[in-house]
């Protein structure tokens, strides 16, 4: 069965979501191989990676690896394809693995498709464009299939591989040495789940009203388990940290529940969450755009409803 290289993403030794999201799509379309860039793979990893598919774990655990900014990951993936020839490629679609994924095709005269929300046979891609106003299949042309996923783009699904080790020595280029990483700095993690990889997001916008009324929102966000998202007219308010915004000029999200609660819905907006699941409205006006995407849409104040709605949940624990 042909080969399908899937790059890890790890955070302090633990392969994060994506990645057996990634590791599912690929065993549904040959025989993924994990690899993991930078030291830290232990037994329990491998495992979990062999678990949801994995038959071959490519380790290259070269420190220098995760001490220059993203080169040595595209410069690891190119010499993989030269020596193992695989039919594709899969990175996930963050910051970091859409630029690993540039490079990379760059690198080995391939095509790449970023973004992409599912993959089916030949490698076929489901895209969300022009800020997720249009889908498109696509199909790389030339070369290597390279692919950015975006996460939450497919349920994982456990699948036994084989997760055989094989360690990888990789030569750095003096130009994968020329952003060095010279300070790390960890981010407090609150309870809620990471934004991206979320399952659930509950983000708020204008009509929540002020940033105390911001509990209204985290509320149902943590009686669902959800992570927190907002719009830009509420971190432009200062009431929710910017990090936190969705859409085009915020992050994109794919979750299997969108909940909007006094959001409109502009279309810039919509660039960043349109290819959720299934989408929740709760605005107080019927014409609001954002009814036009949701699924289920209720008409109301977001103070009254959203309280009950956090209430009912929190009763069917
Ligand atoms: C270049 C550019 C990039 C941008 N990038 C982004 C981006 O990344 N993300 C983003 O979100 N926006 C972005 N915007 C801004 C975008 O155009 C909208 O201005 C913004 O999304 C509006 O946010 P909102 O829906 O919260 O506010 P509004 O459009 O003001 O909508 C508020 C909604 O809340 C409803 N409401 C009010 N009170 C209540 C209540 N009590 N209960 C229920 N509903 C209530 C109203 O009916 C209304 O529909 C960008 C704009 C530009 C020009």
């Amino acid at each position: 069965m042909s080969e399908i290289l899937v790059l890890v993403e790890h955070v302090d030794g633990e392969v994060k979501k994506v990645t057996l999201e990634l590791l599912t799509l690929a065993k549904s379309l040959g025989s993924p191989s994990a690899v993991w860039a930078g030291p830290g793979l232990s037994d329990a990893a491998t495992a979990k990676l062999a678990e949801y598919g994995a038959d071959k774990v490519y380790n290259a655990s070269a420190q220098e690896i995760v001490d220059y900014v993203v080169a040595p990951k595209a410069e690891l993936l190119a010499q993989l394809v030269s020596s193992a020839a695989p039919a594709a490629v899969l990175v996930a679609a963050t910051a970091e693995g859409k630029e690993i994924a540039g490079r990379l095709a760059v690198k080995t005269d391939s095509g790449v498709i970023t973004d992409a929300v599912g993959l089916g046979d030949g490698f076929v891609a489901d895209q969300s464009i022009f800020g997720g106003g249009v889908n498109v299949k696509s199909k790389v042309a030339k070369g290597t299939p390279i692919v950015a996923v975006r996460p939450n783009s497919t349920a994982p699904v456990a699948a036994a591989g084989t997760g055989s080790v094989e360690e990888v020595a990789v030569a750095l280029s003096e130009a994968a040495r020329a952003a060095k990483v010279v300070d790390r700095v960890k981010q407090e993690k609150g309870a809620r789940p990471e934004l991206t990889e979320a399952a659930i997001v509950v983000s708020g916008g204008r009509g929540v009203g002020s940033a105390e009324n911001f509990s209204v929102i985290e509320g149902l966000a943590d009686a669902l388990g959800a992570a927190v998202g907002a719009s830009r007219a509420a971190t432009d308010a200062g009431w929710y940290p910017h990090q936190f915004q969705v859409g085009q000029t915020g992050k994109t999200v794919s979750p299997q529940l969108y909940v909007a609660a006094g959001i409109s819905g502009a279309i810039q907006h919509r660039a960043g969450m349109q290819t959720a699941k299934t989408i929740v409205a709760i605005n107080k006006d019927p014409e609001a755009p954002i009814f036009e995407l949701a699924d289920y849409g209720v008409v109301g104040d977001l103070h009254q409803v959203v309280p009950q709605l956090t209430e009912e949940v929190n009763k069917r624990k």
